[in-house]
Order: C-alpha cells, then structure tokens, then sequence
C-alpha cells in the first residue's frame, strides 16, 4: 500500500501466490516470512544433533536453536486431551491479536517413535489433526441475483450484497449455487443475511435472518431462459441445476474457449480469459478452430497490442499445437473429465479418434472410468459436430496422436499389468511408469491377456473379475514393491 499499489485480497493467497512467482526479485519485495516445523532428514556427520531429537518438540526447539523460525514458543507440550482442548480453546481466545492470520491448530502426538508405529493412510499422517477455530462471521443484505452461464451451459445464480469484510477478505458476492438452495436457505432480495468463510473457503450463506423482515423482501425467481441466449432452460428431474441446451449459446461458446486455451489445458500463453472475450466480441473468433485460423496480424494498432506482444501470442498458439494429447482431451470440456481422467484416458490411445470406436463397455473398463463418465465421453465421441471439430483441429496440425512409446526391454518384458484401488505408497501414474520404464505394458481392463493385478485399498469389481480367470496373479502393493528390486 505503501507504494501506492491495491493491498493483496488476503495473507493465505498472497503467500501461495507469492511462492509462483518466478521472478525472485519480486518474491523477495513481499517480505514473506515462514514458520518452519519440520526436519525430513538429519545428515548422519552430525550426530550430536541426531541423538537429541526424539520428539516433535525436541525438531522445533533444534529449528529454533539454529536460527530458524520454528513454532517455538506457540507450541505447547500437553498430556491429556482435556489440557488439549483447554490450551486450543485459550489459543482461539487471543486469535484476534496475534500478528498473523491462523484458522485452527495442529494437535500431533509428540514421540516420534510412536508417530513411527502410528504411520500414515494415503492422504494423512495418523499421528497429526487440524482442529479448525469457528468460521468468520458477517452479516450483509443480499441485493441482487445474476446468472451466469458456465461452458456446459449450467446456469449459476451469484448473489450481489453489499460488500463486508469477513476473515480479512472483502466479499461482494457469492455463489449460491441452485434453485433448490435458494429455497433451503429461504433466501429472498432484500433479505439480511450471514456469511461466513473459513480459512481459504469460498464465502458461504449461512442462513437469511428471516426475522429482520420488512415484507419489502421479493421472492427470487429462476429464470426460465438463458439470460444470454434466451433459449429455454432444462433441468433433468435428478438434477439440481438449470441448463442451456442451446450449443452456440454465446456464454457456453465464450467459456469454452476460456477453458481451451486456459493453463491447464491448451495453455496458450497470453491468450487467457480477457483476449477471448476481447477477440470474440470484435469477431475475430467465433468458435475454438478459429483461435488457430484468425489472422493475428490484425491485432496491430489495437491498444496493448504491439509487435512483441503479437509475435508472443502468434508464437503461443503455434506452441499449443504440440501439446501431450491429454491436454488437447481435457481442452474439449468433455463433461466429468478432468485433468486427471484426461491423463488416464490419453495413456490409452495413440489416437484421440481411437475413441470414436470404442463402445461404453470399453470405456467403463479403463481405470479412473466410471458409468458416468464412460457415458459422458461416449456421447460426446458420437456427436458428429465434436468430430468435425476435431478433425478440423486435426487438418490445422493441432497434436491429435502420439508417438508409440518404443516398449523398453527389462525384467517385465512381455508381461502385462493393471493397478486397481488406491496405492498407499506409490502414486498410481508413478507406479506405471515404472512397468513402462522395466518393459512391462499397462493394460487398460481385466482380461485373459493380464499377467499382473496390482490391487491397493478399496480394489473393486476388477478384483473380483481377476479372481474368476486363471492365469492373473493377483499382488498388493508390498508383492510389486518386491518384484521391483529383484
Ligand atoms: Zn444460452
């Protein structure tokens, strides 16, 4: 603020944003500061060292003592869980006066042996628990409700109230989801409301405070077409929310090409959310081809375009035409595939038209690939104008396949594997490369030609399907951790 710059919205986003930076001189401006309680590893040449730390507060109090900021004196050695609580309780007390922005607490167990034998689940350490303070709290009036119109046409309604800080953040709107959580939260336009956000959480409605009525309050009333294209609305009886089923929908349109040049799909630099609204209401695209077609030159003389940004952006967009097929799959906006099952899907094919033929069934069998999703995709490969698009992406030299991966020679050579449930040590993409990196193939379903089921926690139906043909060996996690050093 000092240098006449906006303060950042809040500490918790400020610093992870900070840490993106890839500009040090930058980083180093904004004056981060870091509590450190942790030491992975103590290098053997200093044994002093090692001996002494046999707890969590001896690690702290070792940080502390070689100048590092440790949570030195936050930190509270108890016995007994009601001392616990009672020393969490004191700490949220003093929460407003402290010199930094904190939730809750971390209560852990102490002795680091005992957090040994206590060990960890896939996600989290057992001998570590976060105990959140109480969420922060405001009140505000709901003023208005928008509607905006996402890529798969889901009509959002947003609330507009009148701006209040809460937990150090100023909010002046909030999602409020669906009609039926306009009418669960009994929320009508005028109406006082509370909020409440907690930690980096997405401000929430807690409730209308219905007492505070006038009888000036108006009911909100979902709109029955698109607030965009005027097409009208569909909601299948399951579901919760309104679509626009109009496909050329200009909002779906828009938030489409959003999506595709965004940095976790096509990631076509300096394109970004602005320019697509930019380009598209000056005519320049009009549907996601386009962005390779337009003629970039045509930018010149436009304000904030000059030379060097238009060669970038033209350099950009060459760029994305290499990108690894799964980026392309998750570019599209196939529904429910996301990064995730974009990467699963692309270690399939060697061809994004190989799905084209693949049936449900085929689909459900790959890993990550439920009924639904399998659905999702096998629409979207059947809607011929989603083939068009790709074939036009395609004869525009947009990456569609990829290079067979010469299959290495190794210990696994010719012998084919699956992975199923959840891996507590590996992780499921780490582990497949390294079949990939000794020979062996990763097969996509339960089939006679399976060699190998590796199965992890919670392994389902394709467990059992395994069990029922002879031939597959079936291992955990610990048996393949076996094969590897062998
Ligand atoms: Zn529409």
């Amino acid at each position: 603020m000092e240098e006449g710059l906006p303060p950042l919205a809040n500490p918790r986003n400020a610093a992870a944003g900070s840490l993106r930076i890839k500009d040090t001189t930058i980083v180093s401006k904004r004056n981060l500061e870091g509590f450190l309680y942790h030491v992975s590893f103590i290098a053997k040449q200093n044994e002093n060292i090692a001996d002494e730390v046999h707890s969590h507060s001896d690690m702290l109090k070792l940080l502390w003592e070689l100048g590092f900021r440790s949570p030195q004196k936050e930190m509270k050695v108890l016995s007994g869980i009601e001392n616990v609580i009672a020393f969490v309780n004191d700490f949220e007390k003093q929460r407003d006066d402290l010199p930094y922005e904190i939730d809750g607490m971390v209560i852990k167990v102490n002795n680091l042996e005992l957090q040994d034998k206590l060990g960890m689940t896939s996600h989290h350490p057992r001998w570590a628990i976060a105990y959140k303070f109480k969420a922060r709290q405001a009140t505000s009036k709901l003023l208005s409700v928008e509607y905006q119109v996402g890529r798969t046409g889901a009509v959002t309604p947003v609330a507009k109230i009148q701006p209040v800080q809460v937990g150090g953040v100023m909010v002046s709107s909030i999602s409020i989801h669906n009609e039926d959580y306009i009418k669960e939260k009994n929320l009508k336009i005028g109406d006082q409301i509370l909020i409440e956000r907690s930690g980096d959480v997405i401000p929430q409605i807690v409730k209308s405070l219905s007492d505070l009525r006038n009888g000036d309050e108006l009911v909100i009333i979902f709109p029955t077409h698109c607030p965009v294209c005027d097409h009208i609305l569909f909601k299948p009886e399951e579901e919760a929310v309104w679509r626009c089923t109009n496909i050329n929908c200009k909002a779906q349109v828009v938030e489409r090409m959003i999506h595709f040049v965004s940095k976790d799909a096509m990631d076509i630099k300096s394109f970004g959310e602005a320019n697509v609204r930019k380009f598209f209401e000056m005519g320049l695209i009009k549907s996601i081809p386009d962005i390779y077609e337009f003629d970039v030159e045509k930018l010149s003389g436009i304000e904030g375009f000059g030379a060097k940004s238009i060669s970038n952006l033209k350099l950009a967009i060459e760029a994305s035409k290499l990108q690894p097929l799964h980026r392309i799959i998750y570019a599209l906006g196939i529904r429910y595939v996301g990064e995730t099952t974009a990467k699963a899907l692309a270690q399939r094919v060697n061809d994004i038209f190989d799905f084209e033929k693949m049936s449900e069934d085929e689909l459900k069998q790959m890993e990550d690939v439920g009924v639904k999703v399998a659905k999702s995709i096998f629409d979207f490969f059947k809607d011929s104008e989603n083939i068009l698009l790709l074939k036009k992406l395609d004869e525009l030299g947009v990456k569609m396949r990829q290079e067979k991966q010469e299959s290495k020679e190794g210990a696994f050579s010719g012998q084919t594997f699956l992975f199923t449930g959840t891996l507590a040590k590996l992780k499921r993409s780490d582990a497949e490369s390294m079949v990939e990196e000794k020979g062996g193939k990763i097969l996509s379903g339960v089939s006679s030609k399976l060699n190998f089921l590796i199965t992890g926690e919670d392994a389902g139906s394709k467990l059992e399907k395994a069990k029922k043909i002879a031939g597959i060996k079936i291992l955990s996690e610990e048996d393949f951790l076996q094969m590897l050093t062998l």
